[in-house]
């Protein structure tokens, strides 16, 4: 069984009912629901499959809902072909009527503009396009830059007016509509949510999805108040959503630390963070981030790209391959699949790749975790029982460690030390069993509510003889807080043969 999880982006390639119980078959084991495309009706209809799926299949699917974020889009007349050294005018959308969506209200809105700046820019019949962000260019400041469509465009500001930007081309190429823009060291006023992506979380809330990932987060402040726009749309305290933080964005570097403290899970969202800061840089944010989440415990995915070649090719290329097994090495909990599975031409092939690529360097001895990795002060309970379960496994030559778990804490602070077995997690709890689908070797099982210690063992053994995870003579380290009713709390920790 592999360990390292898979979340599966659904789209066009993979939206009917037999095509997502493929995925899950070949690996998935959380889906993500991208709110950028697709509509309420259709991603709603994709939860229904997937709720009805993990049923049939007895199987825990993580549902995540990706909403869109602040994200800028190009809107042009028509393509606008630009050459290197070319100075053409940006605008926005703050004035005439908002966001237009027809070719007529955009030219509309670009006709108003020429009319009001054609004398000021002091240039020939200027080339202009609009990002469709009202205010924006308030902004953006000289000397920063605009990257459109994956920054193979690249413009830099070399003059500003009240309505206008005037920006010269540093690479040219053909600047088409609706392609998404990125403006590294913009302060993006309004914060990581829209009206677009309020409307679309209450919806997904109403859907009870186990993930809500926020797209271009910057800082802690922005995780705090979706967590208590969550509790409040849904009146409750437990049962939550989590809350998972993509990393794109300069300022979520800057703010890393304090974005973990008060996150349920991060996303390091490598395709805009290579737009927003250097590519070269990627991968040590990448190593970087997966070690701090390990610290404290926090899921972390590592997304994009990762077999890119298989949107259009039956096989991945062998840089591809090695990416997805440095990604596992560098122990982090999930990778991700964007396109591959969204649009691809071989979605399922994509996770079957993913899943034989991580198997294989499972069994390698280069995921192990370095001594020391976690560099635990063990400073609370719940961190010195767990360090003594992982120990225990390693002296006892154990085969696995059964887990009791609420909340899925206790799980978490077992699968960071990443061990060379299975963890086994017992909950009661129907939103934990989802949730644990991302967290690294937990296979998780939902136990009804017991009275003592001694019923809860008894009956997490049983579950595991059922399902035939264990069998007799087979040695478990246990790790138990009170029964599950209490309040979660690491108390016992202890070597129990299957009888
Ligand atoms: C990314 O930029 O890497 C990413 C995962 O974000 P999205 O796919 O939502 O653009």
């Amino acid at each position: 069984m592999k360990r390292t999880k898979i979340v599966a982006t659904i789209g066009p390639a993979t939206d009917s009912k037999e095509k997502l119980k493929k995925l899950i078959k070949a690996g998935m084991n959380v889906a993500r629901i991208n709110f950028s495309h697709g509509d309420q009706k259709s991603n709603g209809k994709l939860i229904k499959y997937i709720k009805e799926l993990r049923k049939e299949l007895k199987t825990p699917i993580g549902i995540m809902a990706d909403l869109q974020g602040p994200r800028i889009r190009t809107l042009v007349e028509q393509d606008i072909k630009v050459e290197k050294g070319e100075t053409i005018l940006v605008g926005d959308t703050s004035f005439g009527s908002q966001n237009p969506k027809s070719k007529f209200q955009i030219s509309n809105k670009i006709q108003n503009l020429k009319s009001k700046n054609n004398t000021k820019s002091k240039i020939q019949n200027p080339k202009y396009f609009l990002l469709d962000w009202p205010g924006i260019i308030k902004n953006i400041k000289i000397k920063n830059e605009i990257l459109i469509e994956d920054g193979l465009i690249k413009l830099k500001v070399i003059g500003k007016e009240k309505d206008f930007l005037k920006a010269e081309a540093i690479n040219g190429g053909v600047i088409k509509n609706h392609k998404g823009v990125n403006i590294p060291d913009t302060n993006l006023k309004s914060g990581a949510v829209t009206k677009k992506d309020l409307d679309d979380l209450e919806f997904a809330l109403l859907q009870d999805v186990d993930f809500i990932a926020l797209s271009f987060v910057s800082n802690a402040k922005e995780i705090i108040n979706i967590k208590n726009k969550i509790g409040k749309i849904l009146g409750r305290k437990n049962q939550l959503p989590q809350v998972v933080a993509k990393i794109e964005r300069k300022e979520a570097i800057k703010n890393i630390s304090e974005i973990i403290k008060a996150t349920d899970a991060i996303m390091v969202a490598r395709g805009d963070l290579g737009i927003e800061m250097n590519e070269s840089k990627v991968v040590i944010y990448q190593k970087e981030i997966i070690a701090k989440c390990l610290r404290s415990a926090t899921p972390v995915i590592v997304a994009t790209q990762m077999l890119n070649s298989m949107i259009e090719n039956p096989r991945p290329t062998r840089a591809e391959v090695g990416d997805v097994s440095n990604a596992v090495i560098d122990h982090t909990d999930a990778v991700m699949l964007s396109g591959e599975t969204a649009n691809g031409k071989y979605p399922i092939q994509a996770v079957e790749t993913m899943t034989e690529i991580i198997r294989n360097t499972e069994k390698s001895p280069f995921d192990n975790l370095e001594h020391g990795f976690l560099g635990d002060k063990k400073n609370s309970a719940s961190a010195a029982i767990a360090h003594s379960a992982h120990e225990l496994l390693k002296d006892t030559a154990s085969k696995a460690i059964a887990v009791a778990s609420v909340s899925g804490f206790t799980a978490r602070m077992i699968s960071r030390h990443r061990p060379e077995s299975l963890i086994f997690v017992m909950t009661n709890n129907e939103k934990t069993h989802q949730q644990l689908s991302l967290i690294w070797g937990v296979q998780s099982f939902v136990l009804p509510d017991c009275k003592t210690m001694d019923e809860l063992i008894d009956r997490s053994m049983e579950t595991l003889k059922k399902e035939k995870m264990v069998k007799i003579g087979d040695k478990l380290i246990v790790v138990m807080g009170r029964p599950h009713k209490t309040k979660e709390h690491m108390s016992l920790v202890k070597v129990e043969e299957v009888r």
